[in-house]
């Protein structure tokens, strides 16, 4: 006799397949930088999210080593146990240093992942609200975003993206007492940058916080590299900032940069913070050295490096049946339309030897399907000059 949930399961792969919704990872044998060998052909990748390239580079990679003969392979406990180690504690002040400018009496929490610092700043704020909360986020938000607001299973209303005059009636006209306005600083499947300084004013005018996830900003954005507070220049005790780590910064983790008691708050109260071992230490030894080159010369140096082969990009000529999207960042997609269709433009470069993932829904919404374009300061500008020839049509259809 057949296990029938299990047959349903099944089946529901098989919908999948039959909707072009499929799946696949793929094995890369080789460090991470534009020039890869995946599954056993070389590729020339521009689908990371190494926005500066230092996920390679030689002295992260050496301080990670140290960091393991320092600390050992793992921290051993959570954060309030045992597993805080002088690694982690020196990374959080040097993230609030680098953060103080644009929030007064900052400190900063360090996470494992971005997906926990969502969930753990968005249920401890709820917890300080005792069921009269409601949130306030953009159509267009990371899932992890999402997810993190279904888990404190208040209220949210879902503004349509980007739009600052959808907001002042919902916020004048809800009734909670705590209310939080949450978006994404550079939206991660788009590339555009949020209204950040017209949403920042709406929130100062109605008493309100302002959570901005920074994931593909922190890094790449801002003079200093410390992302969008930087450059649109706002400061706010009102504004929760959050950057990842294992994207510009080239390892891995993420954190809460927000006025100190929120942070205590968070380590009174946030359960994914709390109720989970402590990344490994040598992870937060390497990025503090990761961190000295974001802010210094040689960051400064990729980030306009990085500029340079967005301009070359973006005013390159892409076939006509392609949509681009008005983005100034490292994210540059271009929408394809159906998943057959983008599965087929994915193929189609890969056999040229150029790999750009395919997004589909849910990641995006039905019948956008795109190529998710990334570029990272570790491209030359051979590298995009190859990737604008194979978009202008040469051998594809
Ligand atoms: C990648 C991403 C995250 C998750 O960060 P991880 O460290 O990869 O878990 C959160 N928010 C946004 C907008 C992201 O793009």
């Amino acid at each position: 006799m057949s296990f029938t949930q299990l047959d349903a399961l099944t089946a529901h792969l098989n919908e999948l397949d039959a909707q072009g919704l499929r799946r696949f990872r793929h094995g890369v044998e080789s460090v991470c930088q534009p020039h890869l060998l995946v599954d056993g052909q070389p590729l020339l990748a521009f689908n990371s999210n190494d926005y500066l390239g230092l996920a390679a580079h030689p002295l992260v990679v050496e301080a990670l080593r140290e960091g393991a003969s320092l600390y050992g392979a793992g921290s051993g406990a959570s954060h309030l146990i045992s597993g805080h180690s002088q690694a982690h504690a020196r990374l959080e002040e040097l993230l609030a240093d680098m953060l103080s400018p644009f929030l007064p009496s900052v400190r900063a929490l360090y996470f494992s992942t971005g997906y926990m610092a969502n969930l753990g700043v968005l249920t401890a704020l709820a917890d300080t609200a005792k069921g009269d909360i409601t949130f306030f986020s953009d159509a267009l938000n990371h899932a992890s975003l999402i997810d993190g607001i279904r888990l404190t299973r208040e209220p949210c209303q879902v503004y349509r993206h980007a739009d600052t005059a959808d907001l002042p009636q919902r916020l004048s006209t809800c009734q909670s007492g705590t209310k939080v306005v949450v978006t994404d600083g550079v939206f991660s499947m788009d590339g555009d940058i949020a209204p950040l300084q017209a949403l920042l004013a709406l929130c100062e005018q109605h008493g309100v916080w302002l959570l901005v996830d920074d994931a593909h900003g922190f890094g790449v954005l801002g003079d200093g590299g410390a992302g969008v507070l930087q450059h649109f220049n706002l400061r706010s005790e009102q504004l929760i900032y959050i950057g990842t780590l294992g994207k510009a910064a080239g390892v891995s983790g993420a954190f809460i940069a927000a006025h100190e008691h929120v942070i205590e708050w968070m380590v009174q109260r946030s359960r994914p913070y709390i109720y989970s071992t402590a990344s490994v230490p040598a992870l937060a030894h390497a990025l503090l050295t990761s961190m000295r080159i974001i802010r210094g010369e040689e960051g400064r140096r990729r980030r306009a490096h990085l500029h340079t082969l967005i301009q070359q990009l973006s005013t390159a000529p892409v076939q006509a049946a392609w949509q681009r999207m008005a983005s100034t960042t490292a994210i540059q997609p271009l929408v394809i339309g159906s998943n057959a269709q983008v599965l087929k433009a994915s193929a189609d470069l890969k056999a040229q030897g150029i790999w750009i993932s395919a997004i589909r829904a849910p990641t995006v919404p039905v019948n956008t399907a795109r190529l998710r374009i990334t570029l990272s300061a570790s491209h030359t500008t051979q590298d995009v000059d190859c990737l604008v020839q194979a978009l202008a049509g040469g051998g594809l259809s």
